[in-house]
């Protein structure tokens, strides 16, 4: 059964484009684990997908510019922050596959393009700033703009969250499974940033497909993307959404989502003291680098919790790295503070 799921994940309509660099690697983190006398903690080395300095958009994104490819389509939309993790993947992959790329992000121009912005824009991306709408509100004027210009642009959601990028996080389960049987490892817990929900949901429904019993845990990320605003139930939907696309029936009801989001600060994208010492704390212990926005805050979120005690010692938790470090440059200023 799993056998034929996988084939049509290379042969289907699931089909993918190779933008990354895969598998990437699991390694255990001994030093900072000793910090809390309780689980192992593990880290999923997603950061170094390989794309423009990586990150799980990677994932995403083989499988929606393989979409657009098929579709015949000639420029890639799509929209974010500023400082997107998303947007700059997108700009390289465009950049890969020899298609034009437009971005609509949040803000206005900026003094000096650093981080994200300035590798997006280095990969030729086109900007478009859409002020107060950092989630794709203003992309639907950019596709109408390129349409009435000749092109065909194929649009990208915010995150790349819907039920084609997800395949991504599908497969990414699949991945990380057989790596584990390889090594003889295991883990019980999955830790992720979550934020759009394409990572949360590919990783549920890859882990049902399996059969794999580990518990995937969402941090919050964005105050927009709350437990009280409903968005367990949303990771839901595009899980069952992203099973039919692989041609299954898997459902998920909004139970099966866990989700933390008492560690948002001050909101989206803004700095605090848990993210800070985070950061610190990984990049002294371990010599590895979380980024301001997602994963520090996830790992803080994590830290918080094995403080309270929430995973017995026989636990083995995987930290799933889901990149965003060049955000490290623009934040600089904070994080030395
Ligand atoms: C986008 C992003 C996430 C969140 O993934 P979603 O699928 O949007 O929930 C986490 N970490 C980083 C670094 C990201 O860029």
């Amino acid at each position: 059964m799993h056998a034929d799921r996988d084939e049509q994940l290379t042969g289907g309509p699931g089909e993918r484009l190779s933008l990354g660099f895969l598998p990437t690697p699991v390694q255990a983190l001994p030093r900072f684990s000793r910090l809390f006398s309780g689980p192992e903690i593990l880290v999923k080395r997603d950061d170094l997908t390989g794309l423009a300095f990586g990150g799980n958009k990677t994932r995403k994104l083989e499988y929606l510019v393989q979409d657009a490819l098929r579709s015949g389509c000639d420029v890639l939309v799509t929209a974010g922050a500023a400082q997107s993790n998303h947007c700059r993947q997108t700009a390289a992959a465009a950049a890969a596959c020899g298609l034009a790329c437009h971005l609509a992000l949040g803000g206005g121009e900026p003094e000096e393009r650093n981080g994200n912005l300035l590798i997006s824009t280095l990969c030729g991306a086109e900007v478009h700033w859409c002020g107060d709408d950092r989630k794709g509100e203003g992309a639907g004027r950019v596709m109408e703009t390129l349409q009435a210009a000749g092109h065909r642009p194929y649009f990208i959601p915010y995150g790349g969250s819907n039920a084609i990028g997800a395949l991504g996080f599908v497969a990414a389960a699949h991945e990380l499974h057989a790596q584990l049987r390889e090594a003889d490892e295991h883990c019980t817990h999955i830790v992720i940033a979550s934020s759009s929900g394409g990572t949360h949901a590919g990783l549920l429904v890859g882990m049902r497909e399996l059969g794999a019993p580990m518990q995937i845990v969402g941090i919050g990320i964005d105050k927009d993307n709350t437990v009280s605003s409903g968005f367990p139930g949303r990771i839901a939907a595009l899980a069952c959404e992203t099973s039919a696309q692989r041609g299954a029936e898997i459902t998920f009801s909004v139970d099966e989502v866990l989700m933390d989001d008492r560690f948002l600060g001050q909101g989206y994208g803004i700095m605090g003291e848990p993210e800070r010492k985070a950061i610190r704390t990984l990049a002294e212990t371990e010599g590895i680098l979380l980024d301001p926005v997602y994963t520090a805050r996830a790992m803080a979120g994590l830290v918080a919790m094995l403080e309270e005690g929430v995973f017995s010692a026989e636990d083995r938790i995987l930290f799933w790295h889901t990149g965003g470090t060049p955000a490290l440059f623009p934040y600089a200023g904070d994080l030395l503070h």
